[in-house]
C-alpha cells in the first residue's frame, strides 16, 4: 500500500507511523509518502486521521505502477529531459567498453556531430570469463570525465558490483546497472541513495515483475530517477544473441510510469541486424535507445561483433527521425 500522509503531519510523526506500517518513508513533492508491503489493505481506523489519500496495490510493483502514478515520470539525462510528456527519445552511443583516451575521444566526436549529448562507455566490465578484457576500472571512468568536461556530454557507464560503486556515483552523470548486476542489492540500495539517473537493465532471466522490483528499490529508497531498459532475453534461439522482447516493452508501457530505454546492440548481438531492430524499437515511442558504437568495431575488446562503425551510426541515426516523427517523438 502507498499512503500520502496529510501535509499537517510533520516529519517526527511521519517516521513514527513509518514504523507502525513498517514502511518506507520517502517524501513527494513535500509530502510523507508511506510505501508498505503490497499484503496491507487497509489502514487502522485509528491512523486515518493522518491520511490523505492511499493506494492498494495487488502486487510489490507499487511506486512504479501506472495503478498509484498514471502519468510517466520524467528524469533528467543531463540536461535532456525523457518520459512525462516530454517524447524525446535519446539516442546513446559509444562503445561497449572505454579502451583508451583516443578511442573513446572519437566517440564523443562522433556525437558532437550529430548533435548528440549521452556518451555511454564500460569501465567495470561484468565479463562472462575471468580471463577476457575486465575493462579500465577508475582510468576509464576518469576518461569518461574528462570527455565531459572537453564536450559537455552525460556520461553514463555501468556498475559492476556494489565494490566500486561509490566512484561509479562519483564519476558518472548516471549510472548503469547491468543485466547481470540488477540483482546486486548493493548496487540497488546504493542508487536508492542519491540524486543522479539510475538505468537499470533487465537481466537476460529476468520477469517483468521482478524487473519493476529491482526499481522499487531504488524508488522506495528515495531516489525516483529511475529508467528500465530492456536488452534482450535468453530464450531457446541461439542465432541470435538474446531475444529482444518487445512485447515485455508493450507491458512496461501499459503498466509501469517509469521511462524506458532499448539496446537492440546487447540483444542482437551482431551489428548488421542493430539498425532494422532500433528503428523497430523507435516505431515503439520509446524514451530511449542505447547502441554500441565503435570507431573500429573489430578491434574492440568486448562485444566486437555488435558495434556500429561510425559511419554505420551516423546512417542510423538520419534514418531514426523519421521513424521517431511517424509516432509523435523526436530523437534527441
Ligand atoms: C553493456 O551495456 O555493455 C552491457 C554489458 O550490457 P548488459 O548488462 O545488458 O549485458
Ligand atoms: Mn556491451
Amino acid at each position: 500500500m502507498i499512503i500520502k500522509l496529510r501535509q499537517t503531519v510533520d516529519s517526527k510523526k511521519a517516521e513514527e507511523l513509518a514504523l507502525v506500517f513498517k514502511a518506507f518513508h520517502i517524501k513527494e513533492n513535500e509530502c510523507s509518502t508511506l510505501v508498505t508491503a503490497s499484503s496491507l489493505k487497509e489502514i487502522p481506523i485509528q491512523y486515518q486521521e493522518f491520511i490523505d489519500e492511499f493506494w492498494v496495490l495487488d502486487n510489490d510493483m507499487q511506486l512504479s505502477s501506472k495503478k498509484y502514478r498514471k502519468e510517466k515520470r520524467t528524469v533528467n539525462f543531463g540536461n535532456i529531459q525523457i518520459g512525462g510528456n516530454t517524447n524525446n527519445t535519446i539516442l546513446i552511443g559509444g562503445p561497449c567498453s572505454v579502451e583508451s583516451e583516443e578511442q573513446i575521444r572519437e566517440s564523443s566526436q562522433l556525437l558532437m556531430k550529430l548533435g548528440l549529448s549521452a556518451l555511454r562507455g564500460g569501465c567495470y566490465k561484468p565479463r562472462t570469463s575471468p580471463y577476457s578484457f575486465q575493462g579500465l576500472g577508475l582510468e576509464g571512468l576518469k576518461l569518461l570525465a574528462k570527455m565531459r568536461e572537453e564536450f559537455g556530454l552525460t556520461v553514463i557507464t555501468e556498475a559492476r558490483d556494489a565494490t566500486h560503486i561509490d566512484e561509479i556515483i562519483e564519476y558518472t552523470d548516471v549510472i548503469q546497472i547491468g543485466a547481470k548486476a540488477m540483482y546486486d542489492q548493493g548496487i540497488l540500495r546504493a542508487c536508492a541513495k542519491i540524486k543522479k539517473p539510475v538505468l537499470i537493465k533487465r537481466g537476460f532471466g529476468t520477469t517483468l515483475q521482478e524487473f519493476v522490483q529491482a526499481a522499487e528499490f531504488v524508488l522506495s529508497g528515495g531516489n525516483d530517477q529511475v529508467i528500465l531498459c530492456e536488452r534482450g532475453l535468453r530464450t531457446f534461439e541461439t542465432a541470435t544473441r538474446f531475444t529482444l522482447d518487445l512485447c515485455g516493452v508493450a507491458w512496461l508501457q501499459e503498466h509501469c510510469n517509469l521511462p524506458v530505454i532499448l539496446d537492440p546492440s546487447h540483444a542482437m548481438g551482431y551489428a548488421y541486424g542493430v539498425p532494422n531492430l532500433a528503428r523497430a524499437c523507435v516505431a515503439m515511442g520509446i524514451d530511449g535507445l542505447l547502441i554500441e558504437a565503435h570507431p573500429n568495431p573489430k578491434v574492440a575488446k568486448s562485444d566486437a561483433s555488435q558495434q556500429l562503425n561510425h559511419d554505420e551510426f551516423e546512417e542510423l541515426y538520419r534514418s531514426l527521425h523519421a521513424v521517431a516523427y511517424s509516432v509523435g517523438y523526436k530523437i534527441v
